[in-house]
C-alpha cells in the first residue's frame, strides 16, 4: 500500500468515532448505544453499599503507577476506550444513595444531566452569542429565573455562569475592589483593601484575596456566634475602626449557609452597617456586600410558601426549620451580588455556578475597556466575554441549571428540600432523644446535622457547653475529639460492609472559645432517596460503635 494512503484508511476508521455531521440513522443508533453501554457498565456497579463497585483500601499505589502512563502509540476503538473510561468511576460514592449522607454534593436530576451533556455535542462557547446562539439565551433565562427567585429585579439584574462558587465570590470581590479602588483594573492594586467575613465562611475568600493581589492577610475573619452566624457586635467595631484609620473595604461577605453547619449571617444588619459607614464617614464609594449563598439560595423557593397553611403537609418540626431558614434567606435581595451553586443544592452536576449582580451595570466595572464597551447587547448581541474572567465558557452550567429549574419548578424544589430538611429533623429528634449524643448546630435549620457522641457517664446535657467555653475541659474535649473519630471509623466500616450509612467527619466544625478545634460527626442529607430507615441506621450504628469502643 502506498504510504500516503495509510492515513486515509485510519481517517475513515476514526470518523466513525465522531457523531455524524449529517444524520445517519445507523450511526446515530451506534452513538446512543455507546452512551448506554457506558451507563450499563457503571450501573452494574451499583449495590446496597453507597459506593460504585469495590471501595479501594487506598489509591496511593495506583496514584504512584499513574506516572508510568503514556499516550498510546496506536488508536484504540471507541468500545475499548469507553470500557476503560467507565472503570474510573469504580469506588465513587453514590451521593444519591439512600445510605449516603456525606457532604454537600448535589444529586443530579436526569434533565440536568442531559442539559449538561447536550452542549458537549455541539460546543457552544458562551463568550458571545455568535458562538453560542440560544445557549446564550439559556444563560439569560436562568439569570432572570434566579433573580426573580431571590427577589432581584430581573429587568436590571445581571448574571454570568462561572467556574464554581469560588468564581462567584471572585467576581464579587473584584467588583468590590474596583468600587473601593477605582481604576485598579487598569492600574493594578496599589493599596490595601480588606474583606470582612465570618470565621465560618468558606476558605475560598483567602484564595481570592491572594489571587487578586490583596494577600490573604487582608481577610478579616470575624468570630461567629453559637448559631454559626457572624457576630455583628464584633463586625461593626472592626469595620468602623478600619474605616476611621482610612482603610478601604473590598467587600463584606455574608455567608448564607455555611459549609459545615448551615449558619446564616444577618445580611440585613450587614447591609445596614455598610450604609451607616457610608453615611457616618462620607465614604466616596459604597463598600460591596456579597452574599455567599451557594448553599442557601435554594431556600428562596420558600419566600412565598404559606407556612401557616402548609399546603405540602410538612411536619411541624420541618415547617419550623424551613421558616427559621427563610427568615434570613428572604433578605437575599439586599445583597449587591450573590453566588448560587446549582451543583450544591440545585440537583445539578458540576460545574453549575451563577454569579448574580443586583445591578447589571456593576459588571461593567470588570470590562476591559469600560468606556468603549457597554456590558450587553452591543449591536443587539450578547457579549459577556467583554467582562468575564474566562474566555471560553461552556454551556453546560446554564443548561444543567435550566434542566433542574424547569423540571422541579418552585413546588418541586419545596418538596425535595422540604424532604431533606424533614429527614435532617428526624435525625435530630433521635439524636436529641438519646442520652449519649448531642446535636451541635441545633440553631441551624438546614439539611446538615453536626453531632457528637459521648462515652457512658458523660452528662450530654451540659458537656457541649463546657467543652465549648471552659478551658479546664480542654483534656476532655480532646479525648472526646478522638472518641468521635473512633465512632466515625466504626460507622464508616459498617457502611462499607453494607450495614450502615455513609456520613462524614469534620475535624473542626468550629473552635472552642479557648482555641481548640471541635471534631464533629456530620450528616449532610442531599439525596432525595434518603428515608427514615437510613436516619435510624445512622443512630443505630453510632450507638453500636459506643458499645464496641466500651468493650475494647
Ligand atoms: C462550596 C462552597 C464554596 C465554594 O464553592 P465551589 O463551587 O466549590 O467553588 C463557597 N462558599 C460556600 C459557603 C461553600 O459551601
Amino acid at each position: 500500500m502506498p504510504q500516503n494512503l495509510r492515513y486515509k484508511l485510519l481517517l475513515e476508521e476514526l470518523r466513525k468515532a465522531f457523531p455524524q455531521p449529517v444524520s445517519d440513522p445507523i450511526h446515530d443508533a451506534y452513538f446512543v448505544y455507546s452512551i448506554s453501554s457506558a451507563l450499563n457498565k457503571v450501573d452494574a456497579l451499583k449495590s446496597q453499599v453507597p459506593i460504585l463497585g469495590e471501595p479501594a483500601e487506598s489509591l496511593s499505589k495506583e496514584f504512584e503507577r499513574a506516572t508510568e502512563r503514556r499516550v498510546p502509540e496506536q488508536a484504540t476503538s471507541p468500545k475499548e476506550v469507553i470500557e476503560k473510561l467507565a472503570k474510573y468511576l469504580e469506588g465513587m460514592i453514590v451521593f444519591g444513595h439512600p445510605r449516603s449522607q456525606v457532604n454537600v454534593i448535589g444529586v443530579s436530576s436526569i434533565p440536568s444531566i442531559v442539559g449538561a451533556m447536550l452542549p458537549t455535542l455541539y460546543n457552544p462557547n458562551l463568550v458571545w452569542d455568535e458562538n453560542s446562539q440560544r445557549l446564550a439565551l439559556a444563560e439569560l433565562e436562568v439569570t432572570a429565573m434566579a433573580s426573580a427567585l431571590v427577589g432581584y429585579d430581573p429587568g436590571t439584574a445581571g448574571g454570568v455562569f462561572t467556574f464554581g462558587g469560588t468564581g462567584t465570590e471572585l467576581y464579587a470581590i473584584r467588583i468590590g475592589l474596583e468600587k473601593a479602588l477605582p481604576g485598579s483594573m487598569k492600574e493594578g492594586v496599589r493599596e490595601d483593601a480588606v474583606i470582612f467575613a465570618s470565621r465560618q465562611s468558606h476558605y475560598c475568600k483567602s484564595s481570592i484575596a491572594s489571587w487578586l493581589g490583596l494577600g490573604s492577610r487582608n481577610v478579616v475573619a470575624i468570630p461567629s456566634g453559637r448559631d454559626n452566624a457572624i457576630r455583628m457586635d464584633l463586625l461593626e467595631p472592626a469595620a468602623r475602626k478600619h474605616v476611621e484609620a482610612g482603610g478601604k473595604i473590598a467587600g463584606f461577605i455574608a455567608t448564607m449557609g455555611t459549609t459545615d453547619a448551615f449558619g446564616l449571617d444577618d445580611l440585613e444588619a450587614m447591609v445596614a452597617l455598610r450604609d451607616a459607614l457610608v453615611r457616618d464617614y462620607h465614604l466616596a464609594y459604597r463598600p460591596h456586600v456579597h452574599a455567599d449563598a451557594v448553599i442557601g439560595w435554594a431556600w428562596s423557593v420558600f419566600n412565598d410558601y404559606d407556612f401557616e397553611g402548609n399546603p405540602l403537609g410538612f411536619r411541624p418540626r420541618t415547617v419550623r426549620a424551613l421558616s427559621g431558614a427563610s427568615r434570613r434567606i428572604s433578605k437575599l435581595a439586599l445583597a449587591d451580588s450573590l453566588g448560587i451553586d446549582f451543583h450544591k443544592t440545585g440537583f445539578c452536576p458540576y460545574i453549575s455556578s451563577l454569579f448574580l449582580s443586583r445591578d447589571r451595570q456593576d459588571l461593567n466595572l470588570l470590562s476591559r475597556e469600560p468606556s468603549l464597551m457597554p456590558y450587553l447587547y452591543q449591536f443587539g448581541s450578547y457579549k459577556p466575554g467583554i467582562f468575564t474572567l474566562e474566555t471560553s465558557r461552556s454551556g453546560c452550567g446554564p443548561m444543567a441549571a435550566l434542566g433542574s429549574l424547569e423540571l422541579l419548578g418552585k413546588e418541586g424544589f419545596r418538596a425535595l428540600l422540604g424532604h431533606l430538611v424533614e429527614m435532617a429533623e428526624a435525625l435530630r429528634e433521635q439524636l436529641e432523644g438519646h442520652s449519649a449524643t448531642a446535636v451541635l448546630n441545633g440553631e441551624n435549620f438546614g439539611t446538615v446535622t453536626l453531632f457528637r457522641a459521648y462515652p457512658g457517664g458523660v452528662d450530654t446535657w451540659t458537656i457541649v457547653e463546657k467543652e465549648r467555653s471552659d478551658p479546664s475541659f480542654r483534656e476532655k474535649l480532646l479525648a472526646h475529639n478522638e472518641y468521635n473519630r473512633q465512632i466515625y471509623r466504626h460507622v464508616h466500616e459498617e457502611a462499607m460492609a453494607g450495614r450502615g450509612v455513609m456520613i462524614s467527619l469534620t475535624e473542626n466544625y468550629r473552635h472552642t472559645e479557648y482555641g481548640e478545634p471541635m471534631v464533629a460527626l456530620k450528616s449532610f442529607i442531599t439525596s432525595p432517596f434518603v428515608n427514615e430507615e437510613g436516619v435510624e441506621l445512622v443512630v443505630k450504628n453510632v450507638l453500636e460503635a459506643r458499645e464496641k469502643i466500651a468493650g475494647q
